[in-house]
């Protein structure tokens, strides 16, 4: 079987060491065993990205001595296959409407909002509206986000725990879904139509990646990205969830941390080859 693998970042930030552990993963994984590896632009939130990012992603996989394949798929000239698996999922009587603000959210779920975590902890699922209330909010253009509704989808395929995928790096061996921590998860927006979440397990499947290989940060997105597959039909790749590179502070380094970036570690003479040997690779 021809291993394919891929890294997949969304350019709403510049690359820091973190990313250059993931992607030296990747890369050295496909390398191993003369397997294919790709590089994917994961920009479908045109509110977050922008191209110089994109741009410096690309440099600074270039200049740490990776290289991927052309062309290099740039999620955000393919929104119309992605909202096709929207539809298709709304059609399914899986998604719902919600207009529930951050903020309405936490009140909900009776915990204090801590407006900057963006890996917010809490799985909200309460639901859809009533048809009334959405029908109102709706005239009134109010945003909402498309959730995943997890009942519904049980509803369609039975027991989301018999859902499998197969782990071969932070607790390897067989995983059951447990889509449920994270809850009725936003899969898509009015402004951006379908998220990265669809995107994602589409290209996935698109690109015939055999293996994703990704931080442990996403392993309970992988969850709910299994529960897609079974609905959209879609094949499961194997998965390799490494764990985080850890800063000096004993913290995962992460783009909103303003941690340094590999463009600052570039300008301040380090090479390539003494971030690869610090990185292990
Ligand atoms: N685009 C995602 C991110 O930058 C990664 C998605 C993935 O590797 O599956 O966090």
């Amino acid at each position: 079987m021809v291993f394919v693998t891929r890294f997949a970042p969304s350019p709403t930030g510049y690359l820091h060491k973190g990313h250059a552990f993931s992607a030296l993963t990747a890369w050295s994984a496909a390398q191993a065993v003369g397997g294919r590896f790709l590089l994917r632009i994961e920009d479908t939130d045109f509110t977050r990205c922008r191209p110089e990012y994109e741009a410096a992603v690309m440099e600074d996989l270039a200049w740490l001595g990776l290289d991927w394949e052309q062309p290099v798929r740039r999620q955000s000239e393919h929104r119309a296959e992605y909202d096709e698996a929207l539809q298709r999922l709304r059609d399914m009587g899986v998604l719902y409407r919600c207009f529930r603000t951050r903020k309405e959210l936490m009140a909900l779920a009776g915990v204090a909002p801590h407006a900057d975590d963006p890996n917010d902890p809490h799985a909200f699922s309460y639901g859809p509206h009533s048809a009334a209330e959405e029908a109102e909010r709706l005239a009134h253009g109010e945003a909402f986000a498309w959730r995943l509704s997890l009942g519904a989808a049980r509803d369609r395929l039975g027991d989301l725990h018999a859902l499998t995928w197969i782990e071969e790096r932070v607790r390897p061996g067989i995983h059951h879904a447990e889509p449920e921590r994270l809850g009725d998860m936003v899969v898509g927006r009015k402004d951006i139509g379908a998220g990265y979440i669809i995107a994602a397990v589409l290209d996935d499947a698109l690109q015939g990646v055999t293996h994703v290989i990704r931080g442990e940060d996403l392993i309970e997105v992988t969850s709910v990205q299994r529960v897609l597959q079974a609905l959209l039909d879609l094949p499961t790749p194997v998965y390799r969830h490494h764990p985080l590179l850890l800063g000096p502070d004993g913290k995962r380094y992460a783009k909103r941390d303003k941690s340094v970036t590999l463009g600052e570690i570039r300008a301040s003479g380090v090479t390539p080859d003494a971030l690869r040997a610090e990185l292990g690779f």
